[in-house]
């Protein structure tokens, strides 16, 4: 199966994924970690991403749709994907379902993590404190969840007709949020 986990930055897609590659087998898609490896590494993409990442802001359509198409078949030999923090925008979603179309692979679900702002800005300030991760300062962080609202949210609508879009309360504690995304998965579908 494939699935993509939605919410605003520091809603708890990432936590949630790697239980779910633990739990299911599949294979975590994040497009981030991936970026995050590519600076890491000092490649020459690393250096291309790394200022725009530092801001907050978006990377271009074509740079992460190439990375997860490279990773595309791997996921498909374990029990599918989990795609995390893509797509980001709408171009993204209409890539990722032209490449999954052609491999007759489409997404299965759309698991939303709901999570309201304040809250986003407590766990990312903790978050700062204990990783320094750079793009958790605070001001960069008001641009990636401004991005979120400009670029990202508008899938919502999108994957909603699709009939796609699962609903999960993201505030509660990891193991409460993790059977709510479990019981959407096993639930009846639509
Ligand atoms: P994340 O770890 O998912 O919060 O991503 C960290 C940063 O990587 C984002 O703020 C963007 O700069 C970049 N990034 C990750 N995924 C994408 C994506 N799908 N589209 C554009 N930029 C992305």
């Amino acid at each position: 199966m494939n699935l993509i986990l939605f919410g605003p930055p520091a809603a708890g897609k990432g936590t949630q994924a790697k239980r779910l590659v633990e739990k299911r087998g599949m294979v975590q898609l994040s497009t981030g970690d991936m970026l995050r490896a590519a600076i890491a590494s000092g490649s020459a993409l690393g250096k291309r991403v790394s200022g725009i990442m530092e801001r907050g802001e978006l990377v271009s359509d074509e740079i992460v749709i190439e990375l997860i198409e490279d990773r595309l078949p791997e996921a498909e030999g374990a029990g599918g994907a989990i795609f995390d923090g893509f797509p980001r925008t709408i171009a993204q979603a209409q890539a990722l379902d032209l490449m999954l179309d052609r491999r007759r692979r489409p997404i299965d679900l759309v698991i939303r993590l709901k999570v309201d702002d304040d809250a986003l800005l407590k766990r990312v300030a903790g978050r700062f404190a204990e990783s320094g991760r750079p793009d958790d300062n605070p001001e960069s962080f008001k641009v990636r969840l401004a991005a979120y609202n400009a670029q990202t949210a508008p899938l919502l609508p999108y994957y909603q007709t699709h009939g796609k879009l699962v609903e999960v309360d993201g505030m509660g504690a990891i193991d409460e949020v993790a059977a709510a995304i479990d019981a959407a998965i096993d639930g009846p579908r639509f």
